[in-house]
């Protein structure tokens, strides 16, 4: 993340570089800044609409609505559905532990309360039978969603999910920050749920050059909800039809978004190139390579690996100037804003508090080149030999 400097820029090989994705594309942005700032709209208008539009049609969905972040996107999806609003709800939405605070932030944001189930075993995503279990014995409220997240570009395990959401009566949220372009069984990550939540912070594999969000849904009365509640309420100009916030999509984001949309499958594959030449170089050592679903596209926001011997590993590698990340070095419910106030979990978060302590994130953008590659291999085998 931007506050880990040892992931950004100043090694010859980052972790993750956003500069790269502008200078590859550097006329083509400027250009589009500079008709923004030539067209005299500078909230929303047509710059913004165009991008809803290219991007609900790249998704496959009927309505795609931009918003300022993709926290706000979460906050936003969960407003429109009724959930966490009202002076006595006790509205519980399920979502995991090992994910970027700013999921359960925005659950906490929009009135709800979140509830912590444990990701698969050797897995990075929501277990099912860790949510069975917790809609078994829910803390006290009213069970009212589902908030899987997509971690790393992998897409969570959602024919079960689906189901279980299904037979308790829940919304699915699906958090897509980390997955544009990600398929589960051929249809892509945030076109299961209710509605979609996307984050266009740079380094996501659709990166703006600033804050930028997205929420997508199929249904045209949430969609409404949220075109109102992203711009204080309003159905009529300054008339406020329900209480709403501000959080509009930046129209420079949005002409910028616009650029790189068309290359979004292009860098995936990039990425995913990069990760194939990683199974092959690390096959063979003591660590275990990233999960992946024969019926998924994973595509690799992050190439994250687990080993016991991570912390030596990683200054092993800073060494070397080559940039790590960790996502995310403490749980949620480990933090100091969280600890010990949200949803019950008897049985505790063991593949979540274990995942923490082993995982790496390796450099991986679409810029990075394979020698580069080669060497993060080289010196990771060298560590071990
Ligand atoms: C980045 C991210 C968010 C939040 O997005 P912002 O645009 O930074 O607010 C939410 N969830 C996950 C999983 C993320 O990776």
């Amino acid at each position: 993340m931007a506050n880990d400097d040892r992931a950004m820029t100043n090694f010859p090989i980052p972790q993750t570089d956003p500069r790269a994705g502008y200078i590859e594309q550097q006329a083509e942005i400027d250009a589009a800044i500079a008709r923004v700032l030539a067209s005299g709209q500078y909230i929303l208008g047509g710059e913004a609409a165009s991008f809803e539009t290219a991007f609900a049609a790249w998704l496959g969905v009927d309505h795609a609505v931009g918003v300022g972040s993709g926290t706000d996107a979460i906050e936003l999806a969960l407003r429109a559905c009724g959930i966490g609003q009202g002076t006595n709800t006790r509205d519980l939405v399920f979502t995991v532990s090992h994910t970027a605070v700013a999921t359960v932030a925005a659950i906490e944001r929009a009135g709800a309360i979140p509830v912590l189930v444990d990701i698969e075993p050797g897995g990075f995503t929501m277990d099912p039978a860790a949510l069975d279990a917790a809609l078994r014995r829910p803390p006290p409220g009213r069970p009212a969603a589902i908030l899987p997240v997509h971690l790393y570009g992998e897409p969570a395990e959602l024919a079960p999910l689906l189901r279980l959401a299904g037979r308790h009566g829940l919304r699915v949220i699906e958090d897509c920050a980390q997955s544009h372009g990600a398929l589960y069984r051929g249809a892509p990550t945030g076109s299961f749920g209710d509605i979609a939540c996307f984050s266009f912070y740079p380094t996501k594999n659709l990166g703006a050059l600033g804050d930028a969000g997205m929420v997508a849904t199929n249904d045209p009365t949430l969609a409404t909800a949220l075109r109102e509640i992203r711009e204080y309420g309003w159905r009529d100009r300054y008339i406020s039809a329900r209480v709403g916030i501000n959080t509009r999509l930046d129209p420079i984001q949005a002409a910028i978004l616009g650029t790189k949309l068309p290359r979004l499958d292009a860098d995936n594959a990039r990425r995913e190139a990069i990760a194939a030449r990683y199974d092959a170089g690390l096959a063979g050592l003591p660590l275990r390579l990233p999960p992946r679903r024969a019926e998924s596209r994973h595509v690799y926001h992050q190439y994250v690996i687990r080993t016991a011997s991570r912390d030596a590993l990683r200054e092993h590698l800073h060494l070397a100037r080559i940039g790590t990340g960790i996502h995310y070095p403490a749980p949620v419910h480990l933090q100091p804003a969280y600890e010990g106030r949200l949803g019950q979990f008897p049985a505790g978060l063991p593949e979540t508090t274990r995942a923490a302590r082993e995982i790496l994130s390796l450099p991986i953008y679409p810029q990075l080149d394979a020698a580069a590659v080669d060497r993060v291999v080289a010196e990771t085998r060298g560590y071990f030999e």
